[in-house]
């Protein structure tokens, strides 16, 4: 099969024949239909100090992904050749305490698709059937190529309740985006997004944004005056992993508001943790999805409404693998699309 493979300890994905993945008894194999482009595999593209300390080449990227089950392993019942799956691209140990008590999303063993073992960013990918998501009909291909990062904005975006709250979100990337027409749709009353850049502004717009705000020049306490609000926000979700950014949310909070923290930092940060003391914040870390519980909130919020499609702006043949990398690290875009079917 062709699939695009970090070959070597060095920048660069090739597009080359690999041999067809070999499924276990429990496995599902699948054919790739549609990939997602991650900030991770940007990073394993450009092989940065992250890369270089997590991944072993040769490795086969990518973990957003939708297709359709071609083979499964003998002991596997529930699934089917023919069903339309996106894979959890964590792949828990299954014996640890939180794993055997279904609290999976908190195993402290857990190997990433595409990054501690091979990907889909191939024709074919292979994944334990404990891993795979049915998706129920109606759901759009592209939609359902990226349940994964869809699956962390979610994660974020309920893990405190918004209903009726103000919610501020920091970092519109892909998943602010996606985060924005979450809360949008749970019911916050404002909910603001903050984001250099302009181009994702806009998209936070068309996604539900109450208002959208620069931080280079606006301050968010001139914008809470400008809403008429009075107590600080309620709800943070942190998505850009930008310091500047928690501090504004921190100083920006309600007394008793809650900042979920989905934005994986590339330096130290210091926090003021008399601001977290005395306005008794309550931060909670992020990490993926809940098995499966986000993937079924995805499900039913998109049969109910929820709208996640003006997050995907690029779309690409897996051939055109270079232009699609060039577009999603440029920022000028939200969602990259691979297809596979090309
Ligand atoms: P992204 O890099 O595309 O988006 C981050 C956005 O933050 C960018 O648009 C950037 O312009 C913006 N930003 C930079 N400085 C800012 C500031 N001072 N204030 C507000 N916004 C600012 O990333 P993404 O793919 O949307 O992912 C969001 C974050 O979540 C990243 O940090 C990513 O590494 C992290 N992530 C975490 C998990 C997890 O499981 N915890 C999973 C996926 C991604
Ligand atoms: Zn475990």
């Amino acid at each position: 099969m062709l699939a695009l493979v970090k070959t070597a300890p060095e920048p660069g994905l090739t597009l080359q024949t690999v041999p067809d993945p070999v499924i276990g008894i429990n496995d599902v194999l699948i054919r790739v239909r549609k990939t997602g482009i991650c900030g991770t595999d940007l990073h394993i593209e450009a092989w940065d100090a992250w890369a270089a300390k997590t991944i072993v080449p040769p490795l086969v990227a990518g973990h957003e992904f939708v297709g359709e089950i071609v083979e499964v392993g003998s002991n596997v019942v529930d699934y089917h050749p023919g069903d339309i799956v996106s894979g959890e691209g964590h792949v828990t140990c299954g014996r640890c305490r939180h794993c055997l008590a279904g609290r999976r999303h908190l195993c402290a063993n857990t190997v990433g698709l595409g990054v501690g073992r091979d990907g889909a960013f191939a024709e074919y990918v292979a994944l334990p059937m404990t891993n795979v998501w049915h998706h129920w009909p109606g759901i759009a291909d592209e939609v359902a190529a990226i349940f994964d990062p869809f699956g962390n904005a979610v994660h974020t975006a309920l893990a405190f309740p918004v209903l009726g709250e103000d919610v501020l979100i920091t970092g519109a990337g892909p998943i602010g985006l996606m985060a924005t027409a979450v809360v949008r749709h749970a019911g916050a009353r404002f909910v603001v997004v903050s984001e250099p850049n302009p181009v994702r502004r806009r998209i936070a717009d068309q996604m539900g944004a109450t208002r959208t705000v620069d931080p280079m020049t606006e301050s968010l306490a001139d914008v809470q005056r400008e809403l008429g609000m009075v107590e600080g926000f309620d709800v943070a979700l942190e998505m850009s992993g930008n310091p500047a950014a928690i501090r504004a949310a921190m100083d920006n909070m309600a007394h008793g508001g809650s900042i979920a923290i989905l934005g994986i930092p590339t330096q130290d940060i210091s926090l003021d943790v008399n601001e977290i003391v005395f306005k008794l914040l309550t931060i909670r870390g992020i990490y993926g999805r809940e098995m499966y519980e986000t993937w079924y909130k995805m499900t039913v919020m998109l049969q109910s409404g929820l709208d996640i499609s003006p997050a995907i702006t690029h779309r690409f043949p897996f051939q055109e693998h270079e232009a699609a990398f060039e577009a999603a690290r440029s920022g000028e875009s939200g969602k990259v699309i691979l297809d596979w079917t090309t």
